[in-house]
Formats: structure tokens, sequence, C-alpha cells
């Protein structure tokens, strides 16, 4: 391997560590935003059956006060029927007393319909209580992980930056400069093997010349890809050399 492209290699390892780390870093808020909002949807959908709970509590109540007044009314007609004094008070009365049963079975039936909302109402609360607890708690963890690999990316950026400084100290600037824009714009990948006389990073054919100056060893001159522009080396002709020591 040419000894710039070596070096190159051996920065492109550390460059790589380092992309790798802050791509998951990156990546945090977006996620962070996306399980918050998963936790909110389910917190949300809680709280609209507890509220339909608490109103049907409510109605089932008010119903109860209207079924006891009617009640009232009954047994107050039915004194009347009992002391009526002509067939048509009596009829009167067994005529509202009529009216009023069909008014209570109304409303009865009503407080039925209910209760049996209320009754399947219970289980999916319950249900979904314990999905909200569930989210929650996995939330939590997320969140504690993401900080702690927050951290940890920081301690990982500090340790390899003096290493990464020595490293790009002994690389021409000229190269140096070439390898980090590449590096940038190809996504982590500046330096490649080429494989069969094939640039491994963009797949395109070497020249002869090209591949000769790669494969025969010598490593007088630096090849590039005239397509993509990455550093070129030939994995064949390695024999440890610098890329190898620096894993
Ligand atoms: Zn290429």
């Amino acid at each position: 391997m040419h000894p710039v492209v070596a070096k190159l290699f051996s920065l492109q390892k550390i460059d790589q560590k380092v992309a790798l780390a802050q791509k998951k870093l990156d990546s945090i808020p977006k996620e962070t935003q996306e399980r918050q909002k998963k936790l909110s949807k389910l917190q949300e959908e809680l709280t609209r059956l507890k509220d339909r709970s608490t109103e049907i509590e409510v109605q089932v109540a008010s119903l109860e006060t209207k079924v006891g007044a009617i009640e009232t009314g009954i047994k107050k007609q039915e004194a009347y029927l009992n002391q009526a004094s002509s067939p048509s008070e009596y009829e009167a009365a067994r005529h509202q007393i009529r009216y009023l049963q069909r008014d209570r079975e109304e409303l009865q039936n009503e407080q039925l319909a209910l209760m049996e909302e209320q009754e399947q109402l219970a289980p999916k609360i319950t249900e979904l209580e314990a999905a909200v607890a569930e989210e929650k708690a996995t939330f939590d963890a997320f969140l504690k992980e993401a900080d702690k690999l927050k951290v940890e990316l920081e301690a990982k950026k500090q340790e390899v930056a003096d290493e990464r400084r020595a490293k790009a100290a002994e690389i021409p600037a000229e190269y140096l400069a070439r390898y980090e824009e590449i590096f940038v714009s190809r996504e982590g990948s500046a330096v490649v093997p080429a494989e069969r006389s094939y640039c491994s990073g963009c797949f395109t054919k070497l020249t002869p010349n090209d591949w000769a100056m790669l494969a025969n060893g010598t490593n007088k001159v630096l090849v590039t890809c005239r397509t993509c522009g990455r550093f070129l080396y030939d994995p064949e002709s390695e024999t440890g050399g610098e890329a190898g020591s620096a894993s």
C-alpha cells in the first residue's frame, strides 16, 4: 500500500468509528420524538376512555334520580286509583300510571345500555393503563440510554481527537483535504480496495495502467479512482503494513 494511502486508511478507521457514533447520536432526537408521540397517543386514548366512563357514571346517576321521581309519581297515581270516586277518575289514574311506567321503562333501558357500555369500557381501560405504563417505562429507559450514549460518544471523540490529530499531521495537506472531502461526500468511504481491477467504491473498472501500478507492489504511485476520486489499494498485494496495524 502506498504510504500516504496507508495513513489515510488508518485515519479512515478512526473517522468511521466517530461517524458511526455520531450517526447514532443524530438519530436520538427523531427517535425521542417518535417514542413521545406513541406514548402521548396512548395516554390521550386512555384519557378519552376515562372521561367517557366518568360521563356514564354521571348519566346513570341522573337517570336514577329521574326513575326515582317517576316511581314517586306512580305511587301517587296508585293512591288516586284506590281512592277514585268515579270510573273516570279511576281510568285517568290508570292512564297516568301506564304513561309513567312507559317513561320509567325507557329510562331504565337507557340506564342499562350505559351500564353495558361501562362494563365493556372497564377492561379496555385496565388494558390501556398497562400499555401506557409499559410504554412509559420503555421511553424512560430509552431516554436514560440516550443520555448514556451521548456521554460515551463525547468521551470517545475526546479520546480519539489526539490520535487523529497526530495521524492527520503526517499526511500531506493536499491529500488530507481531498480525503476529508470524499469521506463526507461518500459517507465514510474514501479509501477502498480495488477488487479485481474494479474500484469497490463505485464499481468502475480501472485503466490497465492504474491497475498495473496498484498491483505491482512497488507503491510508488498513489492511485485514485478516476470516477469517484477514492484512494485505492490492492488488497491482494497487502502484506500487513500500516493498514494492518491500525485496527
Ligand atoms: Zn470509484
